[in-house]
């Protein structure tokens, strides 16, 4: 048996106005054929889990392209077009395959196109038809569409978030394709989109939880193959975006229509459970110091650079200078430009900056600061999260300046922080600090929370605050929940599009 692996992922928030280009994802992942293969074998994502899986199952792989990168704002057309190019043109030039499986991510949004990845998806059945299976992989944050549903046989979402989960949804996409050929399985979708907005929700905490626990009952139910809560991209400006839930079954489509509304209507008792105020940077600072232990984890949630923020916001690290901390780290700040003053003057030098603040007006001005140049480095190391661990992770080049009691890192790629290792590598162990700050909205809970003695979430303005208000929304459908505070739905209002 013979299965082509490839794909591309992009989560866009359209409220960014960083353009993302084909440059960006060029210089992030940009891979053809054996690459795919070599660089993912053993790493914990999805196209690590289909390697691993078809290996495992005497199955040959076609790889064909694979790109990524960074969120940012709304993708060139032409980047598109050129990367849509790569993908078919080399699933064109496959022979004898018996079945496809993509990685996407389902937020992606190009000029002119507001459904990437049902676009995509159109286009491969263009050239390849609808004989062969088409089973795709995606990211809980995918803000679903109909036309992916149509143009696809499976669409397998992560379950967790944090996601660490990717890997063994990689495996049931090569699973699901071998069952299909061999077995004759013949899955089954149904989609129920709701008018719900959600902030960003731990799937370990209440109440994404007990949503969760729904999914998984229903998938212990025969002919259920696969029930995902999907939390939707609340930062991409498009018609159809928000919470949905999908449903997959062997050839049932009464009973995948059944499961999906039951987690539907589950969602929306509990909407008003999913916490949206959280405490400025001032306010988090100082629950901080009054908590018990160390470290003390607080997250910028409101400038995740996994969102497609700028990653130079300073709101958080302003506040925890005002407040005179002195055992307490950030990492990181995204700003190049200072990595390379910091760079050329060495280590030991002292040096005036104007640090972050440098991409928009939202996320804080500059800090103008007297930095001491602790440590360099070339930014890179291995991933240690459940999430991606074994992956190359490069920030660029990076410093660990001191600026009065606090040690930040700058780096010169934009990222959110998933584990240790950044800190590590500048020669900081984060459990001897008070207060560790970081840019991330949950995925960093996987390999801190473990490690901390508390976390605590602080928002501010930014291109990933919890307060949706913030945003002008022009062409999502409305009304829809909390923008629209008194949002009905039941299940008769099914047809909304
Ligand atoms: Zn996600």
């Amino acid at each position: 048996m013979k299965v082509i692996i490839g794909g591309l992922a992009h989560e866009t928030n359209t409220f960014s106005n960083v353009p993302t280009t084909l440059e960006m994802f060029q210089s992030y992942e940009w891979d053809y054929h054996e690459t795919i293969v070599n660089r993912n074998r053993g790493v914990r994502n999805f196209p690590g889990g289909m390697v691993d899986r078809a290996e495992e199952l005497g199955i040959e792989l076609l790889p064909t392209f694979l790109t990524f990168t960074y969120p940012a704002g709304t993708i060139l057309r032409e980047a598109y077009d050129r990367i849509k190019k790569e993908l078919l043109d080399t699933i064109a030039a496959t022979e004898g395959a018996d079945a496809i499986c993509l990685g996407l991510h389902g937020a992606g949004v190009v000029e002119g196109i507001d459904d990437l990845e049902g676009d995509i998806l159109a286009s491969v059945r263009q050239l390849v038809g609808y004989d062969i299976p088409l089973i795709v992989t995606l990211d809980l944050h995918a803000n679903m569409t109909q036309k992916m549903v149509d143009e696809a046989d499976a669409l397998l979402g992560v379950h967790l978030y944090p996601h660490v989960d990717c890997y063994e949804r990689g495996i049931e996409a090569i699973d699901l394709a071998h069952k299909m050929v061999t077995e004759g399985i013949k899955p089954t979708m149904h989609l129920t989109r709701l008018p719900l907005l959600i902030p960003t929700s731990a799937t370990h905490h209440s109440p994404a939880r007990e949503i969760n626990e729904a999914c998984w009952a229903w998938e212990k139910e025969e002919g259920v193959i696969d029930c995902a809560f999907f939390h939707g991209f609340p930062y991409t400006d498009i018609p159809e975006l928000g919470v949905s839930v999908l449903s997959v079954t062997n050839n049932d489509q009464e009973l995948a229509k059944k499961v999906s509304e039951d987690v539907a209507c589950l969602i929306w008792e509990k909407r008003d459970e999913f916490e949206l105020n959280m405490p400025t940077p001032a306010e988090g600072i100082a629950m901080a110091l009054e908590t018990e232990g160390m470290p003390i984890v607080i997250n910028e949630t409101s400038d995740n650079p996994g969102g497609g923020t700028p990653g130079d916001g300073t709101h958080l690290l302003r506040a925890m200078l005002e407040a005179k901390l002195t055992n307490a780290c950030f990492g990181f700040i995204y700003d190049p430009e200072v990595v390379q003053i910091a760079h050329q003057a060495g280590v030991g030098a002292t040096v005036q900056l104007s640090l972050g603040g440098k991409t928009d007006y939202l996320h804080g001005e500059p800090l103008e600061v007297t930095a001491y140049v602790k440590a360099l480095t070339d930014g890179k190391f291995i991933a240690t999260t459940p999430m991606g661990q074994g992956g190359h992770e490069n920030f660029g080049k990076s410093v660990r300046l001191q600026i009065d009691g606090v040690d930040v890192l700058v780096c010169s790629v934009k990222s959110q922080v998933l584990d240790e290792q950044i800190f590590l590598l500048h020669g900081m162990d984060v459990t001897k600090y008070k207060i560790v700050a970081l840019k991330s909205s949950t995925h960093f809970r996987a390999s801190f929370e473990p490690i901390s003695a508390r976390v605590i979430t602080v928002d501010s303005p930014g291109l990933t605050t919890l307060n949706f208000r913030f945003f002008k929304y022009e062409r999502a459908i409305r009304p829809i929940y909390p923008l629209d505070p008194a949002t009905e739905w039941n299940l008769h209002q099914l047809t909304r599009k």
